[in-house]
């Protein structure tokens, strides 16, 4: 799988507001962060992409969280 450092081309943010797990935030700007391996997904990806440990899948535009507990919601800006 082609893999992207998000980390190299953006700062994350933490939201302000704590997200609710069950109903995770989406939009152009907002990402994922895994808590177990620290990996990022866009919430909007619209190329596959996936955490190190499989708890974030994301494509076509949408993400599948397996533990969203264990997910930070952080909003990316280009450095
Ligand atoms: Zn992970």
């Amino acid at each position: 799988m082609h893999k992207v450092d998000l980390r190299k081309i953006y700062n994350f943010y933490p939201l302000d507001q704590k997200a609710d797990p069950g109903n995770l935030p989406t939009g152009g700007d907002v990402y994922y962060e895994c808590h177990e391996c620290r990996g990022i997904v866009s919430s909007v990806t619209f190329i596959k992409a996936a955490c190190e440990c499989g708890n974030l899948e994301g494509n076509k535009g949408e993400v599948t969280v397996k533990e969203p507990a264990r997910v930070t919601v952080v909003r990316g800006r280009l450095k």
